[in-house]
C-alpha cells in the first residue's frame, strides 16, 4: 500500500481562485518526489495541503491508508523546510537543531546524541558552537534541514529550499540533499521551478501547469517520453525544438526542408493530411552532416554559444528557427550554411491542436 495518497485533490481559495485541479498520486515510503512547474502553477499550494497548512477544498488525502484531511500538521508526522530558513540568530547551531526536541522536553542526553548524529549526516559537526551569522548560506540551509530531520517524522516537505543560495552553493547543496535522502531514507516531497533540480533529485517528478498535473514519471520517462508539448519543452536545456506545420502531401516543411512524415508515422500518415502537427527534436539529438535513418535539413548558422562541453548552434531556415547542440570541435562558422541530421528515432510528433504526443 502506498504511504501517501492524493485522491482528486482540489484547492479553491476563498477568493474563488481554483489553484489545484484533481491532483491524483500515490507515493511510496522512501520515495523522493519533486513537484516542478513555472511559478504560480500550484506546487506550493499542493505541498501546503499535504502539510496541513492549507485546507483541502475537495478530494481526499490519506496517510498510510487513513483519511488525514482533518488532521493537524503535527498529527501528520510531517516536517517542512521552507525557502527562508529562519534560524534563531541568537542560538548556536546545536540549539537551533535541538530546538524542536527541547520544546518537547526530550531528555538532554538523547537530544545531545540526536543532534550529534544529525550534524554528522549534514557535515555540521565542527560548527555546532557557532551562531548562524558565522555560517555560509549553504551551511545555514543545512542547519534548517537538520532542524527538520532531527524529528522522527514520516515525510519531509521542502519548498524551494535552495532558492536563497548562489548557483555554486545550489549545486553542492543539491548533491547533499540527495545524500541526506540516501542516509535517512525519508519520504520527501520537494518543490522547485528548476528542472535540473527536479531531474537530478527525483525518483519521480510531477510536472504541473496552471493547477493541473501534466505528467508524473521518472526523470527518464519525462525526458524520453513526454506526454505533451509543455512537458517536452519544460524538461531539457536548451529546450526541445518545435516545428509547427500543416501536413501537405504527407510532408511538413521546416524552412523549405521537406520532412516526410511517413518515415515516422508509416501507414498512419494519411490520417494527418491537412492537419497541423508539431515536429519536435532535442538540440542534442542532431548530428552535423548526413546520417542513415535520419531526417536531413539545411539551415543557416546565426549564432554559436560555446559552453565548453558542447556548443549551442542557433540556426534559421527561411525565418524558422531551431537550436542544435554539437561537439565544440565541430563548431560551424557563423553565417555558414550547414546540413544536419535528426535520427528518426529521436523525433517526436505532437498533435497541433491538443499538443498531446502522437508518437
Ligand atoms: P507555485 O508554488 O507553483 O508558484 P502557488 O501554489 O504558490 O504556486 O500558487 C498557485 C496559484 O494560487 C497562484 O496563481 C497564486 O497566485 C494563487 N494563490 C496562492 N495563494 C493564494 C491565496 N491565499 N488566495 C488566492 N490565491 C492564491
Amino acid at each position: 500500500m502506498s504511504y501517501l495518497t492524493l485522491k482528486n485533490i482540489n484547492k479553491i481559495y476563498p477568493n474563488g481562485y481554483h489553484a489545484v485541479h484533481n491532483f491524483c498520486m500515490d507515493i511510496d515510503k522512501g520515495e523522493f518526489i519533486v513537484f516542478v512547474g513555472p511559478s504560480g502553477c500550484g506546487k506550493s499550494t499542493t505541498l501546503r495541503m499535504i502539510a496541513g497548512l492549507e485546507d483541502i477544498s475537495n478530494g481526499e488525502f490519506l496517510i498510510d491508508g487513513k483519511r488525514a484531511n482533518e488532521w493537524g500538521p503535527r498529527e501528520r508526522q510531517i516536517a517542512m523546510v521552507f525557502q527562508s530558513y529562519a534560524l534563531y540568530p541568537q542560538m548556536t547551531v546545536f540549539d537551533n537543531i535541538a530546538f524542536g526536541l527541547t520544546l518537547q522536553g526530550v531528555d538532554e542526553e538523547i537530544i545531545e546524541e540526536k543532534v550529534k548524529n544529525t550534524a554528522r549526516i549534514l557535515g555540521l559537526t565542527d560548527y555546532l558552537d557557532r551562531l548562524p551569522r558565522a555560517l555560509s548560506g549553504g551551511q545555514r540551509q543545512r542547519v534548517a534541514i537538520g532542524r527538520a530531520i532531527i524529528r522522527k517524522v514520516g515525510v519531509f516537505l521542502m519548498d524551494e529550499p535552495l532558492s536563497n543560495l548562489d548557483a555554486k552553493q545550489r549545486v553542492t547543496m543539491r548533491s547533499e540533499i540527495a545524500q541526506i535522502h540516501r542516509e535517512t531514507g525519508a519520504t520527501t516531497i520537494y518543490v522547485t521551478h528548476d528542472q535540473t533540480e527536479a531531474m537530478t533529485l527525483a525518483d519521480r517528478i510531477v510536472v504541473m501547469k496552471d493547477g493541473y498535473v501534466q505528467q508524473i514519471g521518472t526523470p527518464y520517462d519525462l525526458y524520453f517520453k513526454p506526454v505533451n508539448v509543455f512537458v517536452a519543452g519544460f524538461i531539457g536545456e536548451p529546450p526541445m525544438n518545435f516545428i509547427r506545420g500543416v501536413v501537405r502531401g504527407g510532408n511538413i516543411s521546416f524552412g523549405g526542408n521537406v520532412l516526410e512524415l511517413e518515415k515516422k508515422l508509416g501507414s498512419r500518415t494519411g490520417d494527418y493530411e491537412g492537419k497541423e502537427i508539431i515536429f519536435a527534436f532535442r538540440p542534442e539529438a542532431v548530428t552535423l552532416g548526413g546520417a542513415e535513418d535520419a531526417y536531413q535539413a539545411e539551415a543557416l548558422v546565426e549564432l554559436t554559444e560555446m559552453l565548453g562541453d558542447s556548443v549551442n548552434v542557433y540556426i534559421t531556415a527561411q525565418e524558422e528557427k531551431a537550436i542544435l547542440k554539437v561537439d565544440p570541435h565541430d563548431t560551424p562558422e557563423i553565417d555558414s550554411s550547414i546540413t544536419f541530421s535528426i535520427p528518426y528515432k529521436d523525433v517526436y510528433l505532437f498533435d497541433g491542436e491538443t499538443e498531446n504526443v502522437i508518437l
